[in-house]
């Protein structure tokens, strides 16, 4: 699959695992989406660029390596992307956060938008979308479009699970959106669930169902 990249450490999907398993409590699911979430941060950031400065150890002067360029945005999905946020934000402290508030409609699967909330220099930035599940696709969609619309340039999506469906549906609006996903699952049920998934990303991580 062009333009998707599978993170397949054991620690992710030893991880992984534990949160499909229907008997983690919801402490226990919020916990380890957050761990997989610095994590796949890594992975994501794996290519960011870097500039040489100088600098001087305790020692002596030394030529040392430091991020260079874009700046980023971590943006997720409400509600279900906030559990990625603390584990990101872990790792990129000075990231800034883009909420996009997206809703799959339960009858048609279409993404309705109630809020939304970016930095105004978007276009300076590498934009990292995050929700955990990847499914129809179209909540992918709704926010890649807002955010082109607010002018962001360079932009990626992280999740836990994709499905070829979504995964097609996002590529054939915005082919250049790269992904970094934990697992392909095979399916969608009729009401949008990946299959055999992990449940409602949401209900697990927030104990609403
Ligand atoms: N959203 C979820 O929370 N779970 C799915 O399986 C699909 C979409």
């Amino acid at each position: 699959m062009q333009n998707v990249i599978l993170v397949s450490h054991p620690l992710v999907q030893h991880k992984l695992t534990l949160m499909r398993d229907k008997s983690t409590s919801t402490k226990g699911f919020r916990q380890l989406l957050s761990e997989i979430a610095t994590l796949l941060c890594y992975e994501v950031t794996r290519d960011l660029s870097l500039d040489t400065v100088h600098i001087e150890t305790p020692l002596m002067p030394m030529q040392a390596q430091m991020l260079a360029g874009k700046k980023l945005v971590f943006a997720p999905i409400l509600r279900a992307g906030m559990g990625f946020i603390e584990g990101m934000l872990d790792l990129v402290p000075s990231a800034r956060v883009a909420h996009i508030g997206l809703y799959r409609d339960p009858e048609s699967l279409i993404a309705v938008e109630y809020y939304f909330k970016a930095p105004s220099d978007l276009g300076e930035r590498l934009v990292i979308v995050v929700d955990p599940m990847l499914a129809t696709g179209n909540t992918a969609v709704a926010a890649v479009d807002r955010l082109k619309e607010h002018g962001a340039g360079e932009i990626r999506f992280v999740c836990l699970l994709g499905c070829p469906v979504g995964i097609a549906n996002l590529h054939k609006h915005h082919p250049e959106v790269r992904v970094w996903t934990a697992a392909i699952d095979p399916e969608l049920n009729e009401h949008g669930y990946i299959l055999p998934g992990l449940g409602d990303a949401g209900d697990r991580l927030y104990g609403t169902r």
